[in-house]
C-alpha cells in the first residue's frame, strides 16, 4: 500500500507525493510547481517515478515540463480530453492503473473543468479540484448537472476512503456549511477541530467520504432540507426538487457567499 505525504505549494495548493516501504521511487499528484516536489525528492532521497494529473488547471500542471526534464522517461498520466499537453499516457473512465503497487481506478468527474479525473483507490482517492473537505470546486466548464453526477460517483465510494484533495480551504467552506445547516451536530464538532488544526498550523486533510456525506453540503444536495436556509436569490427558479437543482443552489450561495 502506497504512503501519501503533502508537499505544500502556492498558498494553500497540496502536492500530493505517494511512496512505498520497499523504494526510492515517488509518484506526485498535480504538481503545480517543480521546485517543492524537487525539494522534497532531495531531501527524502527519492526519485520521481511518474506522475498523476486531475485536470489542465496551471496550478496543477505547472511543474510538469522541468519535472520531466530532471527525471527523464516518466509517465504522466491524465485525462485524454485534455487541453494540457504534457500528458504521456491518457486515461479515460473506467481505465485503472498501478501506481507503486498499489491500483487506481479512473472516474471521470467533470464539473470543475471538462477534463477532470479522480484516482480512486478502495481507502484512497485523490479528488483534485472536484471534492474539497467540506466543498466542493468552482464550476469553471461543466454545469451543476454534470458536477452532481461527479458527486454522485465519489457518493458511492466507501465510507473509509481517504479523500486526498487538492487545496487546504477546509476551514473557509466549513463556514459555509454551518451558514447551510448550522444545527448539524457533526458539522460543528468537525469545524472545531478544523480551527484548532488551522489555530496550530496543521493540515486539515485527508478527509473521508464518510465524513463529508456528514458535513459537506454538496456531499448532501438530496437533503430536502439543504436548501432551507439559501437566501432566495440563489435558489433555482425552475425547481423541482432534484439533487441537482440543490447542489446548484449551494453552488451559487457559495460563489457570492
Ligand atoms: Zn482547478
Amino acid at each position: 500500500m502506497v504512503q501519501v505525504k503533502a508537499i505544500k505549494a502556492f498558498s494553500d495548493n497540496y502536492i500530493w507525493c505517494l511512496t512505498t516501504h520497499n523504494s526510492d521511487l515517488a509518484w506526485v499528484v498535480d504538481p503545480g510547481d517543480a521546485q517543492p516536489v524537487m525539494g522534497h525528492l532531495a531531501e527524502h532521497h527519492l526519485q520521481l517515478g511518474g506522475i498523476l494529473i486531475t485536470h489542465h488547471h496551471s496550478d496543477h500542471t505547472g511543474g510538469v515540463a522541468e519535472l520531466v526534464e530532471q527525471f527523464s522517461n516518466i509517465a504522466v498520466y491524465g485525462p485524454i480530453n485534455s487541453p494540457f499537453a504534457g500528458i504521456t499516457n491518457t486515461l479515460v473512465d473506467g481505465d485503472s492503473i498501478e501506481v507503486l503497487g498499489t491500483r487506481f481506478n479512473i472516474i471521470t468527474t467533470p464539473g470543475h473543468t471538462l477534463d477532470h479525473i479522480c484516482y480512486i483507490h478502495e481507502e484512497l482517492a485523490f479528488t483534485g479540484d472536484t471534492l474539497f473537505s467540506g466543498g466542493c470546486g468552482r464550476l469553471f466548464e461543466g454545469t451543476p448537472e454534470q458536477m452532481w453526477e461527479s458527486f454522485n460517483k465519489l457518493r458511492e465510494l466507501p465510507k473509509t476512503c481517504k479523500v486526498y484533495c487538492t487545496h487546504e480551504y477546509t476551514q473557509a467552506n466549513l463556514a459555509f456549511a454551518k451558514a447551510v445547516e448550522p444545527r448539524n451536530p457533526e458539522l460543528l464538532q468537525y469545524s472545531d477541530k478544523v480551527d484548532a488544526q488551522h489555530a496550530k498550523g496543521e493540515i486539515t486533510l485527508p478527509s473521508t467520504i464518510g465524513q463529508e456525506l456528514r458535513v459537506n453540503p454538496f456531499m448532501r444536495s438530496d437533503l430536502p432540507t439543504i436548501t432551507e436556509l439559501i437566501p432566495k436569490e440563489f435558489v433555482l427558479v425552475t425547481k423541482n426538487n432534484e439533487p441537482w437543482e440543490n447542489f446548484a443552489s449551494l453552488r451559487r450561495f457559495k460563489d457570492n457567499f
